[in-house]
């Protein structure tokens, strides 16, 4: 910490602060300049912070040397951290990507999606089930019957679950569905929801304010390990500049910079941050090429009627472009593409069933996958899914024509 003195400080003012630093335990070395005097501190710079010395006679700026933020700090953990996120690595050997639609709408646009993700290369399924519009008239999320939906869509595909909490008091029932909680740009500041997301013991990924600085965020992710949870991935998604061509300015410098302050991931939203579909894939180069950990993507099987940033949501014939950059731009930034995790076998269904039939008597899962072949195993959905009722009543089903697997949905959800 230093004490820069005011050009026609004194003798008597520079005394004073030397006599007060000392009287708190630290020490003060002074410099005499031409023109300034500057007092170089050295001790807890969090108690020196404490002395008020701005407020001394003389003082023209105190300054503060080391980071606010220490748990987060690099100082504090020199290794880049890995955050796992129920068993899916997100770090500096690998490239992470996350995806799925922006909000979760219907259970089948929510599972088609999810199919786009693990075809795009995804190993992790993002999805809004609450939903911080800028407006109160805009659709808000479908709250626990979306994490419902996560849920069931992770059981039947395979990918964990990411999706944002807004308020403190849903903090603990996000959790017993996600197995990673988002902190959006609007609630970066949000202090005790960070603190709540700090106590509740699953990875979190706290997302750039759009007005905030660096130090900012990292101070924000630091609320977050003070109450004892360093699971925290930082995800740069743009900030407000005086450009209007997009949505957001992606801060891509960001990234090296956290990188090099703290030990925790810090990925990239594309989507959030051009808020166009045509940038996805040239900032997702960008953000790979500069050193992202990961990136974080929407995507929506029919955009043009998303209840939420369709504009910038992947379609179908996105997805083989950008599994192409993140399989073919991983090894040469030195990082392995993260897989996907295995599917989930299903639960044992008692009673045969015909292929392509759900058993009326199950009423969960929400979804079977009723294969045609034995394979269990998704394949990608090149075509978009259809969806029809059965005129029994008793389910739905629905197929991704080319896709070995089909996927029934129970009513009654
Ligand atoms: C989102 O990821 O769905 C979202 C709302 O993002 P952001 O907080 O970056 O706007
Ligand atoms: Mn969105």
């Amino acid at each position: 910490m230093v004490v820069v003195m005011a050009a026609e400080a004194g003798e008597t003012e520079v005394d004073g602060v030397v006599g007060r630093v000392r009287a708190a335990g630290g020490d003060a070395f002074v410099s005499r300049g031409m023109s300034r005097t500057i007092v170089g501190l050295v001790g807890d710079v969090d108690h020196l912070d404490t002395l008020n010395l701005r407020g001394m006679p003389g003082v023209s700026d105190v300054v503060r040397i080391s980071a606010p933020y220490k748990l987060v700090s690099r100082e504090h953990h020199r290794e880049r951290s890995v955050i796992r996120v129920a068993g899916v690595p997100i770090g500096p050997d690998t490239l992470t990507v996350i995806a799925g639609p922006c909000a979760v709408e219907t259970a089948e646009q929510t599972l088609a999606s999810a199919l786009m993700a693990r075809a795009a290369g995804a190993s992790l399924l993002r999805g809004g089930a609450y939903k911080p519009r800028s407006s109160p008239y805009a659709f808000q999320g479908l709250g626990e019957t979306g994490l419902k939906i996560l849920a069931e869509v992770r059981q039947a595909t395979g990918l964990p679950v990411v999706t944002e909490v807004v308020d403190p008091a849903d903090v603990d029932l996000v959790a017993s569905y996600a197995d990673m909680l988002q902190v959006g740009t609007r609630n970066m500041q949000n202090f005790p929801l960070l603190q709540a997301v700090g106590g509740v013991g699953k990875p979190v990924m706290l997302k750039r304010g759009m007005n905030a600085t660096i130090e900012e965020w990292l101070m924000a992710a630091e609320y977050i390990a003070q109450r004892g949870n360093l699971d925290i991935v930082l995800c740069e998604r743009g900030i407000r500049t005086f450009e209007k061509a997009t949505r957001n300015t992606l801060d891509i410098s960001a990234v090296p910079v956290a990188q090099r302050l703290s030990h925790l991931p810090v990925i990239v939203d594309p989507s959030h941050s051009g808020g166009r579909r045509d940038l996805v894939l040239p900032l997702s180069r960008a953000a790979i090429a500069v050193g992202a950990d990961g990136i974080i993507v929407d995507v929506h099987p029919q955009p043009e009627s998303a209840l939420c940033d369709g504009p910038q949501a992947l379609v179908e014939s996105d997805l083989r472009e950008l599994a192409s950059v993140a399989a073919h731009l991983s090894p040469l930034v030195g990082r392995t593409l993260t897989p996907a995790p295995a599917i989930p076998r299903e639960p044992a269904v008692a009673g045969a069933r015909p292929a392509g039939r759900a058993d009326p008597a199950q009423t969960t899962p929400m979804f079977h996958r009723c294969c045609d072949s034995d394979t269990n195993v998704p394949s990608m959905p090149l075509e978009r899914g259809r969806w029809r009722s059965r005129r029994d009543g008793w389910c739905r089903w629905g197929s991704l024509r080319r896709a070995r697997t089909r996927f029934v949905r129970h009513d009654g959800f």
